[in-house]
């Protein structure tokens, strides 16, 4: 495959530094496995006969890849972090944030999967957010705000943005305070519903962690709403994802029949998707719909 024009960064062992663009276009095979991680996904590439695995955004119309290391298959279920310096877009502070060194397609088996909602979006290093001003969003996103939305971030930030206490480090910023300000500057930044369906997901994912079941309710009856209004606007395609995604809100939210119809019609599709590897999404999107039924719909009476 070739990805000509790609430009961006990578983080290799310890070492962050840049590429430019084409510089993928050496490497022998290239499997894009679209996961969708708020417009990333992961792949695998393979150079002179070793494997890499990383991690990479198509935001704003260009790639940034992370988390790019040699990946073994065999090296446990542990992922490694890095600290980066990142320069803050809107108020110039250069902060200490961690990005993935190392991981391996095991992030796919977390359980988070079932709310479909995927490392490293479940971990306390996801949301980045500056020292200084406070712009939070999440990591992939953090050097991509586009000049003409820093005067209007940087006063809502001013407005809107304070966190109190001492300066600790980011990560140690309370989650829900750190997606909360970042919720502010994506409404600045504009979303589609894909990413607000998402947003809502991880969201849900981090009130749950914390015991705060009410209000991670409420965060995925809100992604379950977006996801069902996508059904009605999207093309085929991509209708075998966002089934699951109406199927695992719907469960978890109280409604294990609605889940079962909705795996039903998703088990019947096939994911074709044009901007992703559809082959190995749709063969992941299989197995999660088995794994659903047998881990959720099978005990409440549903499959
Ligand atoms: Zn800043």
């Amino acid at each position: 495959m070739n990805f000509p024009g790609w430009a961006g960064f990578w983080a290799g062992s310890n070492h962050l530094f840049r590429a430019r663009a084409g510089e993928f276009v050496s490497f022998e095979i290239v499997v894009v496995q679209g996961m969708g991680l708020w417009g990333s996904h992961l792949f695998l590439a393979v150079r002179t006969g070793k494997v890499y695995f990383g991690c990479v955004s198509f935001a704003a119309g260009r790639a940034h890849c992370i988390g790019f290391a040699p990946w073994r298959q065999s090296a446990g279920l542990s992922s490694t972090w890095v600290d980066v310096e990142v320069t803050c877009p809107v108020c110039a502070t250069v902060n200490v944030f961690k990005a993935p060194g190392s991981f391996g397609s095991y992030v796919y088996r977390e359980p988070s999967r079932y709310q479909y909602v995927f490392w490293p979006a479940t971990t306390d290093f996801f949301v980045y957010t500056c020292r200084r001003c406070h712009l939070s969003t999440a990591m992939l996103d953090f050097e991509d705000i586009p000049p003409d939305k820093i005067t209007a971030l940087a006063a809502m930030l001013e407005r809107e943005g304070a966190i109190g206490g001492a300066v600790v480090p980011y990560f140690e910023i309370p989650v829900l305070t750190r997606l909360d300000i970042a919720r502010k500057v994506y409404d600045v930044l504009g979303r589609d519903e894909v990413f607000w369906c998402e947003f809502e997901r991880i969201t849900g994912y981090h009130l749950a962690e914390l015991g705060q079941s009410k209000h991670a309710h409420a965060a995925r009856e809100r992604a379950l709403m977006l996801a069902e209004g996508l059904l009605e606007t999207e093309t085929s395609a991509t209708a075998k994802e966002t089934l699951i995604i109406v199927g695992t809100m719907r469960f978890f939210t109280g409604d294990p029949s609605g889940a079962r119809a909705a795996l039903a019609d998703a088990s019947k599709r096939t994911f074709t998707g044009a901007d992703r590897d559809a082959a190995g999404l749709d063969e992941f999107l299989t197995q999660l719909i088995h794994d659903f039924r047998q881990r959720f719909l099978k005990e409440s009476g549903q499959f």
